[in-house]
């Protein structure tokens, strides 16, 4: 669904399964085979459609960047929902504000 969307590329995060494992909130949501399959379904169709893959290493932290003005906060909490800058002011949806991120991210390794 994602690739027929037909974007010039899609970029994801080398995620950490291991270490989200030892936090019990998302411990229970979380299936190496999932991620897994995902990756290699997205990876299928972005190489039949041509469409570019790019991967950021699990350190960028695309939560924790204001997605309008590049603020870093020190610390988000996986309660908080919310993205709220102290600085310029924008409060949006956590995971569009790192998916945002993601797509303006400069450094990435492309995945064949
Ligand atoms: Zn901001």
């Amino acid at each position: 669904m994602i690739a027929k969307t037909k974007p010039a590329f899609i970029t994801i995060e080398k995620l950490n399964v291991q270490g989200m494992k030892k936090n019990r909130h998302l411990a229970k949501s979380i299936s190496d085979q999932g991620f897994y399959d995902f990756k290699q379904k997205l990876g299928n169709a972005c190489r039949k459609m041509g469409i570019e893959r790019r991967e950021v290493t699990m350190f960028y932290p695309s939560s924790k960047l204001c997605s309008h003005c590049g603020l870093k906060k020190v610390k988000l909490s996986l309660s908080e929902r919310v993205f709220s800058c102290e600085h310029c002011g924008r409060s949006i949806d956590r995971d569009h504000n790192a998916a945002i991120n993601l797509m303006q991210a400069k450094e990435y390794v492309l995945l064949t």
